[in-house]
């Protein structure tokens, strides 16, 4: 299963993200590379009160359940 960072689109290959293409029939999950899951947390903490956009957490915890 190839892992690819919904953000920057880098994939994960043997721990390490590069920026390469994935091919069209490959089953790829979605989820953050480490520089992308900084900066996802980092926002996640900025929202740390519930308002009426909550849209950026419930794909976060979507895509985090992969
Ligand atoms: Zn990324």
């Amino acid at each position: 299963m190839t892992v690819k960072c919904c953000v920057c689109t880098k994939i994960r290959i043997d721990d390490q993200w590069l920026l390469t293409e994935t091919k069209a029939n490959e089953l790829v999950s979605h989820s953050y590379c480490p520089a992308c899951l900084d900066a996802a947390l980092a926002e996640l903490s900025a929202y740390g009160q519930p308002t009426s956009s909550t849209s950026t957490t419930q794909h976060y915890h979507q895509t985090a359940r992969v």
